[in-house]
């Protein structure tokens, strides 16, 4: 009567989603304030007044049919002309109005991006950890997800395995950097291997293969690092952008897709953008929300609390006894579970209130994600419970 696969997909619910409901019912018993929520990537940060004032004004001196009406699929051109002339001032990327392509966000840029990229039994490769709706969005678009194993020192790339991993079927890699969940940033370095190695496989190859760069994370990155301008280093790079992380704007669905001039055919490309938003049913992104980015451009919510919450839950953890890369960027933090099975860690700290993620969810067991896009005085009265958690495996607080 219905599809089975689209009856499991909307009521098996994600181990994230799980967690989160835990914790509201159990918020109910014990008391919101008794509760460590790190499971959700949902931004604690207000979205800045200045998007608010943007909004209001556009309501109440703007057409209404401008503000309401349809757009064209892309995207109204101003708002893209304005939005291509900020990312070449800011990154010197050499793009125009046309390069862009308006979404509802990340996971409509992607998914929209597999779409048009997929071809009978094409391969996606994708770095662990990795975000699990990949696996959704690559499979509802016909692709085969191929999963790279993580690189866990330092949670770059794993060179050696990526290259067994590319095979002649291999259409695309997504790179997520700065990365939920590990908090990684790729360096330049980095890209620049990976650009040499996808150049060498699509010589080998005899066809092109894109890295999809999956950006919401941009601007949340720490201690004076800058984030690659991956399609300035390889030439077959489409960007996939999203607001909901930087203007704290989740529920608000806005984001772009960037087809840089450097693709192979960019027009067959671009077109095939559009083909796959449209039978995506997007028609096109929120009418309202394209005006008040373009008003923004080149601004961000204040993102100033991740880095302290980073380095807050960092110090925290590290001094009761577990091992964590420092987190570059994103507001994640991916340490080491303290035992193997990382479900049954993460079942052990739900006994002390902790709602935490396994890292096999994310293609990575052994691990757990704690979200710090929390309050910080959330992180101030958890740091305890992480203590009580890792001395019941033994450690000692230094
Ligand atoms: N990609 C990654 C890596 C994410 O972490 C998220 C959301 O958390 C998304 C995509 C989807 O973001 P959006 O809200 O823009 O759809």
């Amino acid at each position: 009567m219905v599809s089975q696969e689209m009856y499991e997909l909307g009521t098996k619910k994600s181990s994230i989603r799980t967690i989160f409901e835990y914790g509201q019912k159990r918020a109910v018993e014990v008391g919101a304030e008794n509760i460590f929520d790190f499971s959700l990537g949902n931004p604690n940060v207000p979205a800045p007044d200045f998007i608010q004032a943007a909004a209001i004004d556009i309501l109440q001196h703007s057409d209404p049919m401008e503000v309401h009406g349809y757009t064209i699929a892309p995207g109204k051109p101003q708002v893209r002309e304005i939005l291509a002339a900020d990312l070449k001032k800011r990154f010197g990327m050499e793009i125009t109005g046309k390069n862009l392509f308006l979404t509802a966000g990340a996971a409509a840029s992607v998914t929209i991006t597999f779409k048009a990229l997929a071809e009978a039994g094409d391969e996606f490769v994708t770095i662990a950890p990795f975000f699990p709706e990949y696996r959704v969005f690559v499979e509802a678009c016909g692709g085969k997800l191929v999963v790279v194993p993580a690189k866990t020192d330092d949670f770059q790339i794993d060179f050696a395995a990526l290259e067994a991993a590319l095979t002649p079927r291999t259409k695309a890699i997504i790179i997520n950097s700065p990365n939920n969940p590990s908090g990684a940033v790729y360096s330049e370095a980095t890209i620049r291997q990976l650009a040499e190695l996808l150049r060498a496989k699509e010589r080998a190859f005899g066809h092109p293969i894109f890295i999809i760069a999956d950006e919401p994370y941009r601007e949340i990155v720490y201690d004076g690092l800058t984030v690659p301008c991956i399609p300035l280093l390889y030439e077959n790079t489409i960007v996939c952008y999203s607001y909901s992380k930087s203007f704290s704007l989740p529920g608000e669905r806005i984001g772009y897709i960037v087809v840089p001039d450097t693709v192979v055919d960019f027009a067959r490309v671009y077109g095939a953008i559009a083909g796959a938003a449209r039978v995506l049913t997007h028609v096109n992104a929120p009418s309202l929300w394209q005006l008040v980015i373009a008003r923004c451009a080149g601004k961000t919510a204040d993102l100033s609390t991740y880095a302290h919450n980073a380095a807050f839950l960092y110090e925290g953890l590290t001094a009761a006894g577990f091992s964590c890369m420092r987190p570059q960027g994103a507001f994640y933090l991916f340490p080491q579970a303290l035992e193997e099975d990382d479900a049954a860690f993460c079942a052990r700290a739900r006994d002390y209130d902790l709602l935490l993620v396994p890292g096999a969810d994310f293609g990575c067991p052994g691990y757990f994600r704690a979200a710090y896009c929390v309050r910080t005085a959330m992180i101030e009265r958890a740091l305890p419970r992480f203590q009580k958690l890792a001395e019941s495996y033994g450690k000692v607080h230094e």
